[in-house]
């Protein structure tokens, strides 16, 4: 098998990078939809502003984006692209900045987006993960089911190719390897 030991909870960062920036996705769409909605009819619904619905457009592209970002980041970790290291690194510190801001803002409940982006970052910048990503060029799949298909059929067809190089011995019959000179059977030179 090619690769290298894989660093252990990458399969669930991948898998949960690609949900949580589906979900951003979804939620970032619902709420710029949502802003610019009430923006427009001018509905005062939870008593927010017009500013504040203005920023709300913002915000919600923002958690769009950075959805589309993680979506991508989180495939990559999957498939182990030597890419994917760097890319995690920038989306991880625009989400802490993003996510910090909107917290600034008075958005405090954003704040909680820092919980995660703080550990994918502690995570991202272990030895062993940073040394897995950054080093060696040989194809790898952290996930068994993304790996491309190398067929155990022409392995053993390779094999059969193989053995099949043999040839019978002139004197006794028996099969003997193509290379050799001399029988093993009977010893007469084949
Ligand atoms: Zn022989």
């Amino acid at each position: 098998m090619i690769g290298k030991p894989r660093p252990a909870g990458l399969n669930l960062i991948g898998t949960l990078a690609v949900m949580g920036g589906v979900l951003g996705l979804t939620f970032g769409m619902v709420i710029t939809l949502l802003a610019a909605i009430f923006s427009l009819i001018g509905l005062d619904l939870f008593g927010f502003s017009g500013s504040v619905l203005t920023l709300g457009v913002f915000i919600g592209i923002g958690v769009m984006v950075l959805g589309a970002f993680w979506t991508g980041v989180g495939f990559g970790v999957l498939k182990g692209r030597r890419s994917a290291w760097n890319t995690a690194i920038t989306t991880t510190i625009l989400s802490i900045l993003f996510a910090a801001a909107v917290t600034a803002l008075g958005f405090y409940l954003a704040a909680i987006a820092l919980v995660p982006a703080l550990i994918l970052l502690f995570y991202f910048t272990r030895g062993n993960v940073r040394t897995f990503f950054l080093t060696g060029a040989g194809p790898y799949v952290a996930s068994p089911m993304l790996a491309p298909r190398t067929s155990p059929n022409i392995e053993s067809l390779l094999e059969t190719v193989e053995t099949a190089r043999t040839r019978k011995c002139q004197n006794c019959g028996g099969m003997v390897a193509a290379e050799v000179t001399m029988c093993p059977y009977c010893g007469a030179p084949a």
